[in-house]
């Protein structure tokens, strides 16, 4: 059994369907995504690919179709989509070529895209997709292919008038279409978030949805449980994981309800409103024969040696699957911890600076709880995390060496959080090393015992709850600086217990 089969016949629990009036439908779900690939200039000109700029800045003649003008593949573009597709597991396509791609819009001045059809740079991949309960789904990728993306207009700088800003015009696209192997829209958002890891680890895409460097086209249909296949409908451009769960979890309400009341669904483009909530049609989905796809005689078709793959696959760096598997031996950390440390390639490096030569789960556990946690508050990203990796570890080893107990590490990492400060310097500023001298344990117990002397009667005559009462008030007299463990053991050859 595979991997999928065996993950299908688990989803045969009533777990993964949606109920409906007639019984359980299961939900079919594939995406089509267009990655922005990280390049200084275009596909097929030199203008900058930057987001941003003045409107129609960044546009050359070739951006602007100008008559005349000769596209030139930008080979940097080329590799970007080589090294996506080895990190993606799939076949590298040798030979591959480009097509126009015919449409009218006001934001495509060619009047086509140049696309790939028949003959994609990248063949057939996947993605492994781990789900919060510890299953794997396999979601098989189809094919990527290099394609332009076009301008866009702006129906909101002029009451009667649409204006056409080209910047856009020509930045080189990764469009990665998977198979309809994702079942419900919580696992279309894992992919989502899998894909776009794995093309930052890379570096070949930024994965920056608000800025339109990421988007997913999904196709969603409905079906009775191991039943035919449904017709699909297609939802454009979402751009965020929250409005790709919603217009999924819509879309398939709709369909379930239009066959149940016995109508069909009709093959077609919709758009999903987020302020609505729902999706709507756009237009009845076009067949490929529509885009009269045809080799563009512009440019040869793209001819790439084995070495030069090669060469590229051999400067992949360590991907987020073999990292995790690394991680869990290595350091013997948890998948679930695991996970979350290599999500990004940044944290992970920051997480395997903090343990080396100190304890890995300590660290993972620092960096997931505390660090993770004020990041968070402070709306920060790792890279800009005022406590760096090197201050992290020197505080985990004052931790270690008892100078700190774990309440105190806190403090003090609270402190470095907020003035960036050193560990060593704050512990030292403040006054904030824990009491390990036993003399000055013994004398403040003695002191409350003194102070309390009915409540000490109590305890030595057998009343041991009272005992977490005398930890509070000694570790009260002492600024909370009393190391616990030794307090503790100290307080009960006092007592006798
Ligand atoms: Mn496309």
């Amino acid at each position: 059994m595979s991997v999928q089969e065996i993950y299908d016949a688990r989803h045969g629990e009533k777990g993964a369907y949606i109920a409906g009036a007639t019984g359980d439908w299961e939900l079919i779900i594939g995406m089509e995504v267009h990655a922005q690939i990280s390049s200084k200039a275009k596909l097929f000109s030199g203008s900058p690919a930057d987001y941003g700029g003045e409107p129609n800045e960044h546009v050359s003649l070739v951006d602007a179709a100008m008559p005349g003008m000769l596209p030139v593949i930008n080979e940097f573009c080329v590799a970007q989509a080589v090294r996506t597709g080895l990190g993606l597991k799939a076949q590298i396509n040798l030979r591959s070529v480009f097509d126009r791609k015919n449409y009218f819009y006001p934001d495509l001045p060619q009047g086509y895209q140049i696309s790939q059809f028949t003959f994609p740079i990248v063949g057939r991949g996947e993605v492994r997709v781990d789900l919060p309960n510890g299953d794997v789904r396999i979601v098989r990728i189809e094919r990527l292919h290099l394609e332009q993306d076009a301008g866009k207009s702006l129906h909101d700088q002029h009451p009667s008038m649409s204006y056409v800003d080209l910047n856009r015009s020509g930045v080189a696209l990764m469009e990665i279409v998977s198979q309809p192997d994702i079942r419900t829209a919580e696992e279309a958002t894992l992919y989502l978030e899998k894909l776009r890891t794995i093309l930052r680890y890379l570096g070949t895409c930024d994965g920056n949805m608000q800025e339109g460097s990421m988007r997913a086209d999904i196709n969603v249909s409905v079906r009775k449980p191991g039943g035919p296949l449904g017709t699909r409908c297609e939802i454009k451009n979402v751009n965020s994981m929250r409005f790709i769960r919603q217009a999924i979890e819509y879309e398939a309400r709709r369909q379930i309800e239009i066959i149940e009341e016995g109508g069909a669904v009709r093959q077609e483009t919709r758009l999903y409103d987020q302020v609505k909530g729902e999706t709507r049609s756009m237009r009845s989905k076009e067949e490929s024969h529509d885009y009269r796809y045809f080799p563009d005689p512009d440019l040869l078709p793209l001819e790439l040696t084995q070495n030069w793959v090669d060469e590229i696959a051999s400067s992949l760096p360590e991907l987020p699957d073999a990292k995790k598997t690394r991680f869990m031996s290595e350091y013997g950390l948890s998948a679930y911890d695991a996970g979350i440390l290599v999500a990004e390639r940044e944290t992970a490096q920051f997480f395997e600076q903090v343990a080396k030569g100190r304890d890995a789960k300590i660290a993972a556990n620092w960096v997931i709880t505390n660090l993770y946690g004020a990041l968070n508050e402070a709306g920060l990203s790792i890279e800009n995390s005022p406590v760096t990796a090197a201050s992290l570890g020197r505080l985990l080893d004052l931790l270690a060496d008892q100078t700190l107990s774990s309440r105190l590490a806190k403090d003090v990492f609270e402190i470095m959080f907020a003035t960036g400060g050193d560990p060593e310097a704050i512990v030292a500023e403040r006054g904030l090393k824990q009491v390990t001298d036993t003399g000055a344990i013994d004398a403040a117990i003695d002191a409350v015992m003194a102070a309390n002397p009915d409540k000490a009667a109590e305890v030595k005559a057998g009343k041991d709850k009272l005992l977490g009462w005398f930890v509070g008030q000694v570790m009260k007299s002492t600024g909370g600086k009393a190391n616990p463990q030794m307090l503790n053991d100290a307080l009960r050859q006092k007592f006798g217990l």
